[in-house]
């Protein structure tokens, strides 16, 4: 017996309980433009619009997928993952890992000599192999390397945020290294500040002319840190002509940015729209057993011999970002070697101690925390600290308060008076509230996450 739910219903009815359990970015990315083709005689069949969100879903998210159908409609047994119909043999076949691998196809009208231009910003040690992959990054580490493999043709825009030290940079420096080698493509890699400082060079020197067919006329261009662009008008502006002008000819655009293009204040919805056009991928703080790994890559790298114990005590201490994990490394290591003793835990916890706060938690100032919440929600000091009831300055204020506890070690009353005068049990409610919700509420728990990095770095 079949129930007579459409098929768009029933998706309708599973996307709404899918998108409670994943990340905004990696529901819009693969889940939005997939859909539930057929439910009957126990089988549900999914139809995507590419192999690599085929093949995502069927490889990443099949157990929810599958729970998620099951609930409304018990009597389906199996999922079947397809590609829409217009899509078959378009793109090249994915490895077991989900990571597409490309046949190279040479046209026969293409010479074989292509000169690639490649930006002398691009260094060559940011490659895919010495990054390691861990599920803190590996949507974007799997976006970045499908873009490699396929420029303009899938993700396009590719948006990748995340806080400072987290590998944004080596992910897009890979990712331009990688196309510059694989396709002979001329790759422009730059800062937003550099693009702005060029467009200020520019205008000065009455050259504007050089500086817009420069940036147009390349194949692919990597922006690292737009968030920068923020506030400034006119590099905005003829970021915008670039861009679109690049985006109609197919042209790849990767950008990276310290926090989702929602969050960028000081930046024109048009240019917002276009950042959200295209693929959005988070890159968080990876887990222990991935800043493990990682200093084991660097170690292999750099042919340092460090005890296994001594990775294991720098990656369980040295929790605020990638950076920092291989400057504790390299520390540690530089210092044993201009002593001549041997690398040990004892050594390296000494040696270290300042940078782990003598053991204890560093406290936060106040100020510090007002700053980036209100700078990562762009609200005025004095608006968060004010009387206000809009939900826009309310839930930062709140999210303030619960950081001056958590990280700053405030108590309730003394967090009141911060907010103007304030009851502590208004205090004591916010904080409340906000850790509840932050195990509930994905987004809200990233957007306190990333907050919680600025305050160390
Ligand atoms: P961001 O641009 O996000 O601030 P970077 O890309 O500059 O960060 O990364 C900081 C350092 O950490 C770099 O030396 C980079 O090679 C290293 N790093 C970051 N993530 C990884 C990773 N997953 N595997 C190996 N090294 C990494
Ligand atoms: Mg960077």
């Amino acid at each position: 017996m079949s129930t007579n739910i459409p098929p768009e219903e029933l998706w309708r009815t599973i996307l709404g309980e899918i998108e409670l359990t994943v990340s905004r970015a990696n529901f819009q990315t693969w889940f939005q433009n997939s859909t539930l083709h057929y439910a009957d005689e126990g089988v549900a069949v999914i139809v995507s619009p590419n192999v690599f969100t085929r093949d995502w879903l069927a490889n990443k998210y099949h157990k929810i997928i599958f729970q998620a159908i099951k609930s409304s409609n018990p009597q389906i047994q199996s999922v079947r993952y397809e590609l829409s119909s217009e899509q078959h043999g378009n793109m090249n076949p994915i490895g077991k890992s989900g990571i597409r691998i490309t046949k190279r196809t040479k046209q026969k009208d293409t010479p074989i000599v292509q000169h690639s231009r490649r930006s002398p910003e691009l260094n060559p040690d940011y490659t895919f192999n010495s990054f390691v992959v861990g599920s803190h990054s590996e949507l974007a580490f799997a976006a970045c390397q499908a873009v490699s493999e396929n420029p303009g043709v899938m993700y396009n825009p590719l948006f990748i945020y995340g806080g400072v030290g987290l590998g944004k940079t080596h992910l897009l420096q890979a990712t331009g290294n990688t196309i510059a080698n694989l396709h002979g493509k001329n790759v422009m890699y730059l800062t937003s500040e550099r693009f702005s400082h060029e467009l200020i060079t520019a205008i000065r020197e009455r050259t504007a002319h050089t500086f817009k067919s420069k940036h147009r006329n390349i194949d692919v261009l990597i922006v690292d840190d737009i968030q920068f662009l923020a506030g400034k008008e006119k590099t905005q502006d003829e970021f915008f002509h670039t861009f679109n002008e690049l985006y109609s000819c197919r042209k790849q655009i990767v950008m990276s940015s310290d926090r989702p293009p929602k969050a960028i204040g000081a930046i024109e919805d048009r240019l917002r729209s276009r950042f959200e056009g295209g693929m959005i991928a988070d890159i968080n703080m990876p887990d222990l057993e991935t800043r493990v790994a990682i200093l084991e890559k660097k170690c292999e790298r750099k042919s340092f011999q460090v005890p296994r114990d001594v990775l294991q005590f720098i990656a369980a201490h040295i929790t605020t970002n990638i950076r920092e994990l291989e400057g504790a490394l390299n520390r540690v290591v530089a210092d044993c070697q201009l002593r001549g003793c041997p690398i040990t835990t004892d050594h390296t916890k000494e040696l270290l101690s300042p940078m782990l706060g003598g053991g204890r938690r560093q406290v936060v100032h106040s100020k510090k925390i007002l700053d980036a919440v209100c700078g990562y929600y762009n609200i005025p000091a004095n608006e968060i600290i004010g009387k206000s009831r809009k939900k826009e300055v309310v839930v930062p204020r709140q999210i303030a308060m619960y950081l001056l506890r958590e990280e700053g070690g405030s108590t309730y009353p003394s967090i009141g008076s911060v907010f103007g005068g304030r009851d502590h049990t208004t205090a004591m409610h916010a904080c409340e509230k906000i850790s509840s919700q932050m195990n509930a509420n994905e987004v809200l728990y990233q957007d306190i996450t990333f907050i919680k990095q600025q305050l160390y770095v």
